[in-house]
């Protein structure tokens, strides 16, 4: 049989974490063939909860779960780590300033970004999920400086699978119908979803659309606000979507992406498509053997070209800061 992979996995007694950790015990991560162990890194008054969790683990009789061990410290943590799930972050409280925010992240991604440096296997990817993402991975990236910079990524997949969900639902056609959507620039409300590039039944999907209002004043914020909507209705934040994108991102990243289509996935820029090289931003990726290519080529109008550098000014801004802090 199989050595299990390690799997870390951050904030594991919150709420996405809940989600998150038996869909990996039943092997959707990585696979059916692949055994998982579980590193569960919490703050010290966490701890109790994600015992809890485990306990509950070991309740799933997974076959595939090879064990779970539970840290309050990130060394041990990630120590020997495949996979790393960043969750855990410090969400905005009301009345706190934008660089009190990254500062507060900043506190929790340096360290965790020596950490993955020190002890993670040679072969770990890192996913981050706690917000401000992106830049929480530009942090996390420039404390692992042994660890190549692109296997340090953001999460825009939960935008990339709304964005499908939306278009799908306009169109009248089932997701499986849309292939190429992508989300651009940071996960925030600037972000971008494209769908001059994306394609339904195989046409443009922003031909199928024929809508430049609807995408506009309808899709575009939707998509962008969808988290505040959800909150809204549900009365606290998303998680098991959260979850559920955190899954498909590392999932596709591990075993390749479809044939024909793509995903989106914040990621280092090269300087493709003229993101400043370094940032963290999202663009379409295809995954093939482990590892991940930006796709190139793609014509972006002027309506497109606006909207990704709006997002990735806001990227540049939040590198800036977080610079002046001293934390990259
Ligand atoms: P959640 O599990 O709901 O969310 C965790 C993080 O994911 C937040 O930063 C949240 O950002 C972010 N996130 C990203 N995308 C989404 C999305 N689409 N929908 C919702 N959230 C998204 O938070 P909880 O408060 O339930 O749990 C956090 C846990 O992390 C706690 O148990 C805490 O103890 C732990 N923690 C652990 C740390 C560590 O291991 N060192 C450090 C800090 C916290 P947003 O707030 O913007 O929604």
């Amino acid at each position: 049989t199989q050595a299990p992979v390690n799997v870390t996995v951050t904030g594991a007694a919150g709420q996405i974490g809940y989600a998150l950790l038996f869909r990996i015990a039943s092997g959707q991560l990585l696979g059916q063939d692949k055994p998982v162990r579980l590193r569960l890194l919490e703050i010290p008054q966490a701890v109790k909860a994600a015992e809890g969790t485990a306990l509950e683990l070991e309740d799933g009789a997974f076959p595939l779960l090879a064990g779970i061990d539970i840290f309050d410290d990130a060394k041990q943590a990630f120590e020997g780590t495949n996979v790393a799930l960043l969750v855990g972050a410090r969400p905005r409280t009301k009345g706190m300033e934008r660089g009190d925010l990254l500062e507060a992240n900043g506190g929790i991604f340096k360290p965790q970004g020596e950490a993955i440096n020190a002890g993670a296997a040679d072969d770990v990817k890192v996913l981050v999920v706690g917000n401000p993402a992106n830049t929480n991975a530009l942090i996390a990236k420039a404390h692992a400086p042994d660890v190549p910079a692109e296997r340090f990524t953001a999460m825009t997949r939960l935008d990339h699978n709304r964005a499908i969900a939306q278009l799908a639902k306009k169109l009248g056609v089932p997701v499986t119908e849309v292939k190429k959507m992508t989300i651009w620039g940071n996960h925030s409300a600037t972000q971008y979803p494209d769908i001059f590039n994306a394609e339904v039944n195989g046409t443009s999907a922003a031909e199928a659309v024929g809508d430049q209002a609807w995408l506009e004043n309808e899709f575009i914020p939707r998509v962008a606000k969808r988290g505040a909507e959800i909150i809204e209705a549900r009365g606290a934040s998303s998680a098991a979507s959260a979850a559920n994108a955190a899954i498909d991102h590392i999932y596709n990243w591990v075993n390749g992406t479809p044939e024909g289509d793509w995903v989106s996935m914040g990621v280092p820029s090269d300087g493709s498509y003229g993101v400043p090289e370094g940032l963290i931003s999202s663009f379409p990726v295809v995954c093939r053997d482990g590892s991940y290519e930006i796709v190139q080529g793609l014509e972006i109008n002027d309506f497109s070209r606006a909207k990704i550098d709006a997002s990735v000014a806001e990227l540049s801004e939040e590198r800036d800061a977080v610079r002046k802090l001293g934390l990259v």
